[in-house]
């Protein structure tokens, strides 16, 4: 099966329709996404409705659950509280219903699927060290587990002496971000697995980065959340 896997999109239409775009000329089978449509941009509802459109699996974010109030707001740093509560503002109601209804982990096909990390994924912890990864690979059972959160992508294995797909392995996969990169790459990152043959690559699309920089500096929202989408920071 192929699969497109996707995540942290934040509000970024340009990014968000230009990855869904070069998904359709990919020809998958099934689209997922590993949360946090929402918080730092100005689209949230087109955000929305376009993941409600085309993704088979979505998992909740935790801007996703800061914003139907399962995540403290105290909890965020400053831009990310500040971006919520603008969010809050112009959320549609049927909007938050659906993100309300969003679980926090899924498993099909051989693949898990979850934000922060399938240790107690409600604690919103991140995968950063190999102890962290060491207890995400405790908490699932199938072969690979996709994860977001950090906007950073990674491919691990479970004897941690990989970062490239092979069969027969366990997998631990980030997919980055679609709607804010933060590896300093300004491209929209999605991932895309080839299930039948073992085949992994992290993608990256270049996108209207101006018009998104013009969107953020026209809504409000602050200023900083504009600029770092040149560099992908
Ligand atoms: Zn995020």
């Amino acid at each position: 099966m192929r699969i497109a896997v996707i995540s942290d999109i934040h509000s970024n239409l340009p990014a968000l329709e230009k990855i869904l775009s070069h998904i359709k000329s990919i020809h998958v089978d099934r689209i997922y996404c590993t949360g946090d449509i929402v918080g730092y941009g100005p689209f949230p509802n087109e955000c929305i409705e376009l993941i409600k459109e085309h993704c088979h699996g979505v998992v909740m974010g935790n801007h996703d659950a800061g914003l139907i109030g399962k995540a403290e707001l105290t909890a965020f740093n400053k831009l990310g509280r500040k971006a919520l509560e603008w969010t809050m503002k112009e959320i549609k109601e049927e909007n938050l219903t659906y993100l309300s209804g969003l679980p926090l982990m899924i498993a099909e096909k051989d693949i898990t699927f979850v934000h922060s990390t399938p240790a107690n994924p409600e604690k919103w912890n991140y995968v950063i060290s190999l102890d962290d990864a060491r207890e995400a690979f405790q908490a699932f059972t199938t072969s690979f587990c996709f994860i977001g959160h950090t906007h950073i992508p990674s491919v691990i294995s479970e004897d941690f002496s990989l970062h490239k797909v092979v069969r027969g392995k366990r997998f631990l996969i980030n997919t980055g971000s679609v709607g804010q990169p933060r590896d300093g790459n300004p491209g929209a990152a999605f991932g895309f697995i080839d299930t039948d043959k073992w085949y992994y690559e992290l993608k990256r699309i270049e996108y209207d980065v101006n018009t998104m920089i013009n969107a953020i500096e026209n809504s409000g929202l602050p200023q900083l959340l504009s600029r770092r989408l040149i560099n992908g920071v």
